[in-house]
């Protein structure tokens, strides 16, 4: 049975294909003597990772590849391509355009070499359908960045529904706190700019609480909302949902393993819960790996999952086609599992 595939949350910087990113970087003179292996291994976080922070460290390289237009048009175009062959239907890809501005990038320039990279693939691949997210940075401070981020929420604005279709806040969570980040959140709602927030992955729970008080209908992550009664309530009651990633998780230890994850618990609940990659490289994994583990070490259903990707389409940015299409998806695959 071919099962529909939803990535709601999908980063580009972590899931850049190795092979094109060595050439990148002997092009641009990033590296010396390095082999190809060596160069991989450097592309995938390790697995003896402590912390969520330690993993963000792993960011450096691909951000490093990825300051000038053509490295992150072709690096786009090249996801694309690659979600497509998987079989992947339909994908919301993002990205912090201010972390490609370390040369000469504009925040615009950047998300104009996405956007082209991405139009460019899905002309070849008409089956599938993708949609941008900008992330806002958090710092250690927020004044540090509040330009960029106030500059990631008008870009975003200008190109919404012509390549985007929200805004996140990503980076190390807790490093300022959450509430911090209201005034942008407002921001973006005065402005109708949707948003999905990280929030409940490295953090507590009541950094769900605080998202949802910001108004967002979708959590990266929310893992840590498990731990508290009041906020798995607040979820319900708001009919949030949750973009899990298990491996990511896992590898960045915010969750213990597979058999112990929240989103198990929390799908039972009634959260709407689903399941998606975070960094195909980084943490070395594709919807299809996640669904064998959703299977074999969470021991759900077919149907479990086919339920996630309800829940995942309905919450989605994507068109009234698209979300028509993966619903007769669905329809079909429950009609062959009744059939059974
Ligand atoms: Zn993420």
């Amino acid at each position: 049975m071919k099962l529909p595939q939803i990535d709601l949350h999908l980063h580009l910087d972590g899931s850049l294909d190795p092979k094109l990113s060595y050439e990148l970087a002997k092009e641009r003179n990033l590296i010396e003597d390095e082999t190809y292996e060596q160069f991989e291994k450097r592309m995938i976080a390790p697995a003896d990772i402590t912390h969520l922070h330690e993993y963000l460290q792993c960011f450096d390289l691909p951000i490093t590849l990825l300051q000038d237009f053509k490295a992150l048009k072709i690096s786009s175009e090249n996801l694309v391509e690659r979600l497509a062959k998987q079989g992947v239907d339909y994908a919301e890809i993002r990205f912090a355009p201010q972390s490609h501005t370390k040369k000469f990038l504009t925040q615009e320039d950047a998300l104009r070499a996405v956007i082209s990279g991405v139009r460019d693939a899905v002309v070849r691949f008409p089956q599938i359908e993708i949609n941008i997210i900008l992330c806002m940075m958090i710092a250690a401070d927020v004044k540090d960045n509040h330009e960029a981020n106030m500059e990631t929420i008008r870009i975003a604005k200008k190109y919404l529904h012509n390549g985007v279709v929200a805004i996140d806040l990503a980076g190390a969570e807790g490093l300022t706190p959450m509430e911090n980040y209201r005034p942008y959140f407002e921001h973006a709602a005065y402005m109708g700019i949707p948003f999905t927030i990280h929030a409940g992955e490295s953090g507590p729970a009541e950094h769900v609480a605080c998202a949802i008080d910001f108004g967002a209908k979708r959590i990266g992550h929310g893992g840590h909302c498990l731990e508290d009664e009041k906020v798995i309530e607040k979820v319900l009651e708001n009919n949030v949902t949750l973009e899990m990633c298990p491996t990511s998780n896992i590898h960045c230890k915010n969750q213990p393993s597979y058999a112990k994850h929240a989103l198990k618990p929390l799908y039972e609940r009634h959260v709407r819960t689903t399941i998606n990659t975070d960094n195909m490289t980084l943490s070395h994994v594709t919807l299809a790996d996640e669904y064998e583990h959703v299977l074999k070490e969470m021991h759900l259903e077919v149907k479990d999952i086919l339920n996630m990707a309800e829940y995942a389409i309905e919450a989605s940015f994507a068109s009234n086609d698209k979300k028509n299409s993966v619903k007769r998806k669905i329809a079909q695959c429950r009609k062959e599992l009744d059939g059974k």
